[in-house]
């Protein structure tokens, strides 16, 4: 199911055919929309819309174009409203000094107001910021937003903007104009989002995808800014359905999303064995205690899975791209199940990756390579840093000695058993030096390096 998080239908541009554009939606798969109120006649309709339609849900609150209009009695009536159970968040409200319809002094006057009435009644909000960052970012962490959170709408900013956005917990909205041709920095914001922050919606009737420019915009055209994201994050668009359709029930407590732990998912087009949830190091960017939601897939194991629960999720293994085998933790603890499973798979023609944090030897306290050979196809080792002091740093293995040098031998020895070899780092803001760890991985080890985003697990 798609979810459209901004929309405005309660404007005249719908006036002559609102129902249809309702059930054009419905039919694309759009099965959830949030209706923003921008004044108070706009908010008051679309509480009317949330009231009449079971999946459209509203938030009220006066745009900053109109802050100069809003006075004491408009606010009285927009927390009448707020207390209308189909009313998730306050705004739309925040800075535009692009176009600067309302006053800035005053702009500035009305954003802190709502996101005091968003704190006094517990509700997120919904922010506009044009031309307007610094502003924005101040009055958020002076209002301790934080507290409430809420989206960035239709995010047109810089890449340090979402950054600080994130930090603040806030979600980030993208709409139709991350397909324009001109939009190629706002394409690499979509890419550092993490999946567990990222919303999209459309805006209509402004802002048309680059496929629509020039026609109104409506609900059902989500479907090509969830393309888009989708393409950017190369992931599937069920991937970007489920981070969404997560990501606002969490914030909003509204829709659905699968809680069930799993035990293989699917992204894209490969097929992840969720085989333990142990680990012998303890990344600092690892958030498989606070949040085991990888991809909207939740991998908090209750057991460990057997062999046999794990082949009937394979079914037929040649479906996917590759089987591989991680977990949210340090898949070779659980070495002979791998072997017994990658054997199978293997006989039935799949592709086997196995994703791992180097430490296979030292847990079993032998050399366990020369057991890949012919059973395992690729397989990817974190590195990590770039020298052992960065390592432990970053990694807190638990083991005695040097394991940085003992994850090297094993990236180095792996060459001589399995065909694709690939070491891995997350670039974790300010931390490792990546350059330095390029050099080490091709000159000294000699195979594939590949840098992952900070924050983008999956
Ligand atoms: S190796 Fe992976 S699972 Fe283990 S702590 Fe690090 S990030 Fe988490």
């Amino acid at each position: 199911m798609l979810i459209d998080s901004h929309v405005h239908l309660e404007m005249p541009q719908f006036d002559k055919d609102r129902e249809e554009v309702i059930n054009r939606f419905l039919d694309n798969g759009v099965g959830l929309v949030i209706n923003i109120g921008s004044n108070l006649d706009s908010s008051k309709k679309a509480v009317e819309l949330a009231r009449n339609h079971e999946f459209i849900y509203a938030t009220v609150g006066i745009h900053p174009h109109e802050s100069r209009n809003a006075g004491v009695e408009t606010y009285a009536k927009i927390e009448n409203l707020l207390k209308n159970e189909k009313v998730v968040a306050v705004g739309e409200t925040g800075l535009d000094f692009f176009k600067n319809y309302s006053p800035r002094d005053i702009q500035t006057k009305e954003f802190i107001k709502h996101i005091q009435i968003a704190k006094k009644h517990n509700k997120s909000i919904i922010v506009h910021c044009r031309e307007a960052e610094d502003e924005v970012l101040s009055i958020l962490k002076n209002e301790s937003a934080k507290d409430i959170g809420g989206i960035i709408h239709c995010f047109s900013g810089s890449m340090q903007f979402a950054l600080e956005c994130l930090k603040l917990g806030f979600y980030i909205s993208f709409s139709g104009n991350i397909t324009y041709p001109k939009a190629k920095n706002l394409r690499e914001v979509v890419k550092i989002v993490p999946s567990n922050r990222l919303l999209i919606e459309t805006d209509a009737p402004f802002l048309s995808p680059q496929s629509k420019r020039g026609k109104r915009n409506e609900p059902a055209f989500v479907q090509y800014v969830a393309e888009k994201v989708a393409e950017l994050k190369m992931l599937s668009l069920k991937d970007v359905e489920r981070n969404i359709s997560r990501n606002i029930h969490i914030l909003f407590g509204i829709g659905d999303y699968e809680d069930k732990p799993k035990t293989a998912y699917k992204i894209r087009n490969s097929l992840y064995l969720n085989i333990t949830n142990r680990c012998t190091n303890q990344c600092v960017f690892c958030e498989r205690e606070t949040d085991p939601f990888v991809q909207g897939h939740n991998l908090r194991l209750a057991k460990e899975p057997g062999i046999e629960e794990l082949w009937k999720e394979i079914g037929d293994p040649t479906e996917y791209y590759e089987i591989v085998f991680c977990g949210y933790g340090e898949p070779t603890l659980r070495l002979q199940l791998i072997l017994d499973l990658a054997k199978k798979i293997k006989a039935h023609h799949g592709k086997v990756r196995l994703n791992t944090n180097g430490h296979g030897n030292l847990i079993h306290k032998r050399d366990i390579l020369p057991d890949f050979e012919g059973l395992i196809d690729t397989i990817s080792v974190s590195l990590n840093a770039e020298s052992e002091m960065k390592y432990n740093e970053i990694s807190h293995p638990g083991f005695e000695g040097n394991t940085f040098e003992e994850v090297k031998r094993f990236i180095m020895e792996s060459k001589k058993y399995v065909p694709n070899v690939i070491a891995t780092v997350v670039d974790t803001p300010n931390q490792i030096d990546i350059p330095k760890c390029e050099r080490i991985v091709k000159k000294e080890l000699g195979v594939e390096f590949r840098v992952r985003s900070y924050n983008v697990v999956g």
